[in-house]
Formats: C-alpha cells, structure tokens, sequence
C-alpha cells in the first residue's frame, strides 16, 4: 500500500517533480500548494490537490480530519534572496509563521516524520571550502534565517514529540524532468535567466558581481539536478532517523557564473550575450556542499548532476514549453 504523503508546494517547481516520483513508485501525494508561486498544471494528475495556504487552519483541520497522513514534506515557501531582503516580514510571516501553524497541525494529527525543504543559504559566507552540515550557520540574508528557524522548529519538535525530520539543504536546484520544469515570474535564478536569453526572449544574461574573492571574480554554486533533489526526498521517506537530522544535498563541485553561461554556449549552441553588472544584495560568493552526510543517512548520491546534464534537460524543457507553463 502506497504511503499518504502530504506535499506542500507541491505545484512548485522542486516540489512537482517529488509528486512524480512519488506516484512513480506507488505512494499517494496529497498536494497543498495556494498557488501564488505555483502552477495548477504542474501537479501530476494522480495527485490529489488543495488549494490553499500552509497557515490556513480551517483548511488542514479538513485535510488532517479526513485522512490519516503518513509524512509531510514542506517545500512551500517563497524562496528568493534578493526580495526576502526588500520583504523581510513576508518572509517570516509565510515560511516561519504558517510553516508553525502546519507543523502544529501536523503533529496533532499523528504525523511523525517531516521532511523539510531547507537550503544552504543558511551557511552564509563561510570562505572558498565545501561547506559541511556542522558548520555554524551565519544566514546574510532574511530568507537563510527562515530556513534556519524552521529547522529550529522541527529540532524543537523532536525533543518534545519525537517527531523524526529531515532538513534538506538544497544547494542551487536546477534542470527538469521530462514533464516538470522551473517557471517562476519574475525569474531570477541563473539557468532559467540564461535560457531565456538562448531562446531569443530576452537580449543578455546580467552577470551579478564580478569582483568577488572567486577564481573569476563571479559567485561559484553548487548546482544539483532536480530529479536527485526529488530522489533525495523519497529516500528520506523510508530511512531510518533519530530526531532532526540535516543534510547537504550538493554535488561538492562549483560553477561560477561565467562557466555556467559558457556551458550554456555549448548545450545550446545559441551565442548567450552577458553583460557585466555590480552585486545583487545577499549572495554569498563562494556555496558548495561537503558531502558525505546523505550519502551515508539515505543511499543517496547525484546520479544526474553534470552542468551538461542539467542544461540539457533544462533546455529540453523550456524549448517543450517556451512561455512556461502558461502555453
Ligand atoms: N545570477 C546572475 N544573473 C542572473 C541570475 C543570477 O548573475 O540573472 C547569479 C547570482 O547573483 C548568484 C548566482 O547567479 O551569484 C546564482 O543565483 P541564483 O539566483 O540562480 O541562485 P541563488 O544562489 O541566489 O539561490
């Protein structure tokens, strides 16, 4: 019997690949997304969907009430650095203020084991090694601190509820399954933003920074593909925990800017104009994951990581649906 596992964010974009791999391999999504971020059409239709938001709690009284949910991931959040510094009170009223209210929810209705979409932007700028779990966090940004309370919450949690969590610390997601990619008005990220240049639609790619302390003098990022992040998720489904554990979910080799509009040359064969521009507020120059940790906690490894293999995938996506998933 597949296991009732509640997504939230599931209409997003890392969030509508875990659905698909979770109705893959038999288990029964129930996604709760308001779709403010969220597409409809990103939701597999053997999933069962809600609208609504994760702080409403008339809405999960209904959801919890009705059904017995066997693990919750919550991947819905707003997730961009530069307006979590513009808005930093709808950063923590969303992904810290309703996020509480779910997981309230969530442990009253018996839910036991939390599966958390977290991120690396709580390490802060830490130097030019590989970053791992131990690292004291330093977020320089109001969205890093989010991530951060939230794990707080569920550490909280274990202690007083036994409630066994895994905090996934996402390094850069990017790429696409066959069916499900990253579209998100404004797009920000790096990839989407080159891609877009590729296909024609808009002129350059901005460069953000180029004097900082890095080989190039652009950020290095670890970019890890979406359907590991996804793999990653189910695994963390089944494996045994103790409490609240973290892991890094990287490939431990970073890209600077400059080499991923280059490799971006070469996947798409399209010429990508840059052009060069001073720092985006709250980027860390230098984020790549130590690995180990969810080697050795979920028989996890990156099996689709390859900067090639993410552009392609990613291209192949966004020439499959050019105005997203508008069209
Ligand atoms: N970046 C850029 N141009 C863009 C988008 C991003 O130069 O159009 C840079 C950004 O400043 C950062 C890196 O690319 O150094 C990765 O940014 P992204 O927003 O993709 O992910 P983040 O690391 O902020 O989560």
């Amino acid at each position: 019997m597949g296991r009732k596992v509640l997504v939230t964010g599931g209409a997003g974009y890392i969030g509508s690949v875990v659905v698909e791999q979770l109705l893959a391999r038999g288990d029964l999504p129930i996604v709760l997304d308001d779709l403010s971020t969220g597409h409809r059409a990103a939701v597999a239709s053997g999933a069962e969907f809600v609208e609504g938001n994760v702080g409403d709690r008339l809405v999960l009284e209904r959801l919890f009430g009705r059904q017995t949910v066997d693990a919750l991931m919550h991947l819905a959040a707003f997730a961009l650095v530069a307006e979590s510094v513009a808005d930093p009170a709808k950063y923590r009223a969303n992904n810290v203020a309703a996020g509480a209210v779910l997981l309230d929810a969530a442990v009253a209705a018996g839910v036991r084991r939390v599966i958390f979409s977290s991120s690396c932007t709580i390490y802060g700028e830490r130097g030019a090694e590989p970053i791992r779990e131990d690292a004291p966090p330093a977020p320089m940004n109001p969205y890093g601190e989010t991530k951060l309370e939230f794990e707080a919450m569920l550490a909280r949690h274990a202690v007083s509820h036994g409630l066994q969590s895994v905090s996934l610390r996402y390094f850069n997601a990017a790429g696409a399954s066959e069916c499900y990619g990253e579209d998100h008005e404004p797009e920000t990220h790096l990839i989407p933003n080159v891609l877009r240049v590729a296909q024609g639609r808009v002129p350059a790619v901005d460069v953000f920074g180029t004097d900082y302390p890095t080989p190039d003098g652009t950020c290095v990022r670890d970019y890890i593909h979406v359907l590991d992040l996804a793999d990653a998720h189910v695994r963390a489904l089944d494996a045994p925990l103790d409490g609240a554990v973290a892991l890094n979910l990287g490939t431990g080799t970073g890209h600077s800017v400059l080499a991923v509009v280059e490799a971006a040359r070469g996947v798409t064969g399209r010429a990508i104009p840059a052009v060069l521009r001073p720092r985006r507020p709250g980027d860390p120059p230098f984020l790549v994951a130590a690995r180990g940790r969810a080697e050795r906690v979920l028989g996890w490894r990156p099996r689709h990581s390859s900067l090639e293999e993410i552009l392609a995938s990613a291209w192949a996506w966004h020439r499959a649906h050019p105005g997203g998933y508008r069209n």
